[in-house]
C-alpha cells in the first residue's frame, strides 16, 4: 500500500455539527476539493465588537482548517448598509439611517467609515479577508429579481407598494430554527401592520417614503428587507447550492430561516449543505451588543495594552458552540499561552546544533502533534483538544537538551503548519497608532473634498512614520506596517 494511501485511511472523517439537522454530520463538499463559505458579515452603523468578532473569528478558523486539509475555499461574506432594522422583526429605524441622522452624515459615508473600522480590525485579528464583500446596496437589481420571482411563485404577494413572503407557502419554514408556526403566532404581538397575511410574514420590499436610501422597483420607490439581501448575494457569488453558511447564533432566527424560505422558495434546490453557528461572547453575564452599548472593540483592547494576536487567541480558544466569557484575566491567559509557543520556537532554534540527523522520537512527535491537532479540529472544531496537541509538542521539543538543526527545522515547521489554522505567531505585533489613524482618515475626507495636494501630504506623512495606506474601492482604505 502505498504511504499517501495510507496517510488518507488514517485520518478521521471531518465532521460538523449543523445547525439545520441538528446533528454531527460527516462533511462531503458540493463540489470535491472545494469549499463554498458565505458568513454573515457586518452590519456597518458602529464599530464591530469583540462579539462580532468571535464570529468572524469562528468563520476564519473553519476557513483555514478546511485550507489545512487542502480544500480550496471561496469565501463570500457581505456588508450589511441598508435594510437591517432596530428590531429584527421587521420594525424600527434602519440601524444605517439612525446611525445617518445620529452622526449628521449621509448613510453611505456612516457605511464607508465604519467598513474601514472593520477592515482595519479584521487586519488586527489576521483573519484572512474574504474574496468578495458585497454590499447591499450594490444589489439592489438581484434582490428586485428574487423578490419578483418568489411573487410569480406564489410566495410572495404584493400590498400596496409593500411586498410580503407568505411563509404558510414554505412548508420547511421553522426546521432551521426549530419554531413551528403555531408556537410564533401563539407568542406573536398583536400586530400593528395589519397588511400581511400572517403574523409572521415577513417583508421582502419596504415604501417608507422617510427612509433615506430608496430606489425604484416594480412596486414603487422603497428598500430592500434585511434578509434578501443574502439570498441574493450568496446565489449570485456562490451559486444556488454551497457548503457553508455561517453566523452567529442571533442570526438563526429570523435572518436564516427567512433567508432559507427566500432562497429555496425561488430556486426549488436545496441551498445550503451545512449551517454553522457561533453561540455568544458574553460580558458581565450578558450578550455583548451593540444596541445594550456593553461592548468592547479591537482598538480599544489594544489601547489598553493588550496584544492583538492574543485577542485573536482569547476568541478562538473556546469551542464555537458555548458561550465565551471575556475576561481581562482570559487574555492574560491568552498572552502567556502564546508566549510559551513563540518562546519554544526560539530556544529550539537557538540550541540547535549543526548537525541535520533527525531522531525517530522527534519526527514522531512532530508528526503526532500535527495529526492530533488535525483530527481534533476535524472534530466539530474541537479547538480544546487541538490546542492540547500544540502544547504536548511544546513540551517534547523543550525536553530535547541537543536538537539538531533539522529537528529544530522540523519543530518550527510543525508549529508554523498549526499557525496556519491558529493564526496567532505570524500576526505582526505593531498596532496602528490613532494618530495614523486619524490622519488616514483627514486623508479620505482631503480626498472627498478634491483637496489633492493635502491629502498627497497627509500619505507622505503617514508613510514618513512607517505606514502604507491600500486604497481599496468607494473611498475604503487599510493600513499596514511598512516591513
Ligand atoms: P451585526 O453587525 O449586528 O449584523 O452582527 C455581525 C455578526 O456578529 C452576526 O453574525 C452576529 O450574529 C454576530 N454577533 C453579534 N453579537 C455577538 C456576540 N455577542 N457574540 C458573538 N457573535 C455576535
Ligand atoms: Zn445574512
Amino acid at each position: 500500500m502505498d504511504i499517501k494511501k495510507r496517510e488518507v485511511e488514517t485520518m478521521s472523517p471531518i465532521r460538523f455539527y449543523n445547525t439545520y439537522s441538528k446533528q454531527i454530520e460527516e462533511f462531503k463538499p458540493v463540489e470535491p476539493g472545494k469549499v463554498k463559505l458565505y458568513s454573515c458579515g457586518p452590519t456597518v452603523y458602529s464599530h464591530p465588537h469583540i462579539g462580532n468578532f468571535r464570529s468572524f473569528l469562528m468563520a476564519d478558523l473553519l476557513k483555514r482548517f478546511l485550507e489545512f486539509k487542502g480544500f480550496e475555499v471561496h469565501h463570500i461574506m457581505n456588508i450589511t448598509d441598508v435594510g437591517h432594522l432596530l428590531d429584527d422583526a421587521d420594525e424600527g429605524a434602519d440601524k444605517l439611517e439612525e446611525a445617518a441622522r445620529r452622526e449628521k452624515k449621509d448613510p453611505l459615508e456612516i457605511a464607508a467609515f465604519y467598513i474601514n473600522s472593520f477592515n482595519t480590525a479584521s487586519e488586527m485579528l489576521n483573519i484572512k479577508p474574504a474574496d468578495s464583500f458585497p454590499r447591499a446596496t450594490e444589489h439592489i437589481d438581484e434582490m428586485i429579481a428574487m423578490v419578483q420571482t418568489l411573487i410569480d411563485k406564489g410566495h410572495a404577494y404584493v400590498v400596496g407598494h409593500n411586498v410580503y413572503y407568505d411563509v404558510t407557502t414554505f412548508k420547511d419554514y421553522g426546521k432551521l430554527s426549530g419554531n413551528t408556526l403555531d408556537d410564533l403566532n401563539a407568542g406573536a404581538r398583536i400586530e400593528v401592520n395589519s397588511e400581511k397575511k400572517n403574523p409572521q410574514d415577513f417583508a421582502l420590499w419596504k415604501h417608507d417614503p422617510k427612509h433615506i436610501q430608496q430606489w425604484d422597483s416594480p412596486w414603487g420607490r422603497g428598500f430592500p428587507g434585511w434578509h434578501i439581501e443574502c439570498s441574493a448575494m450568496s446565489v449570485k457569488y456562490l451559486g444556488e447550492q454551497f457548503d457553508f453558511h455561517t453566523g452567529g447564533e442571533d442570526n438563526i432566527f429570523p435572518h436564516h430561516e427567512c433567508e432559507i424560505a427566500q432562497t429555496e422558495g425561488a430556486t426549488d434546490k436545496q441551498w445550503v449543505k451545512y449551517w454553522m453557528h457561533g453561540r455568544f461572547l458574553m460580558f458581565d453575564g450578558e450578550k455583548m451588543s451593540k444596541s445594550k452599548g456593553n461592548l468592547y472593540t479591537i482598538q480599544e483592547l489594544v489601547e489598553k495594552g493588550f496584544k492583538k494576536n492574543a485577542i485573536r487567541y482569547a476568541l478562538i480558544s473556546s469551542h464555537y458552540r458555548q458561550n465565551y466569557n471575556f475576561t481581562f484575566d482570559g487574555l492574560k491567559a491568552a498572552e502567556t499561552a502564546i508566549d510559551k509557543i513563540g518562546q519554544c520556537v526560539f530556544t529550539v532554534k537557538d540550541k540547535a546544533n549543526p548537525a541535520t540527523t533527525v531522531r525517530q522520537e522527534v519526527s514522531a512527535f512532530t508528526e503526532k502533534a500535527i495529526h492530533d491537532f488535525g483530527d481534533a479540529l476535524s472534530d466539530d472544531l474541537n479547538i480544546s483538544k487541538a490546542l492540547a496537541a500544540v502544547f504536548e509538542l511544546v513540551k517534547e521539543a523543550n525536553k530535547l537538551d541537543d536538537p539538531t538543526t533539522s529537528e529544530a527545522e522540523a519543530i518550527v515547521e510543525a508549529i508554523q503548519k498549526i499557525d496556519s489554522v491558529l493564526g496567532v505567531l505570524d500576526a505582526s505585533e505593531e498596532s496602528i497608532p490613532a494618530e495614523i489613524m486619524e490622519m488616514a482618515e483627514q486623508r479620505k475626507q482631503a480626498k472627498l473634498a478634491k483637496d489633492w495636494s493635502r491629502a498627497d501630504a497627509l500619505r507622505d506623512e503617514i508613510t514618513s512614520r512607517g505606514y502604507a495606506i491600500e486604497d481599496m474601492p468607494r473611498h475604503e482604505y487599510r493600513i499596514k506596517k511598512i516591513d
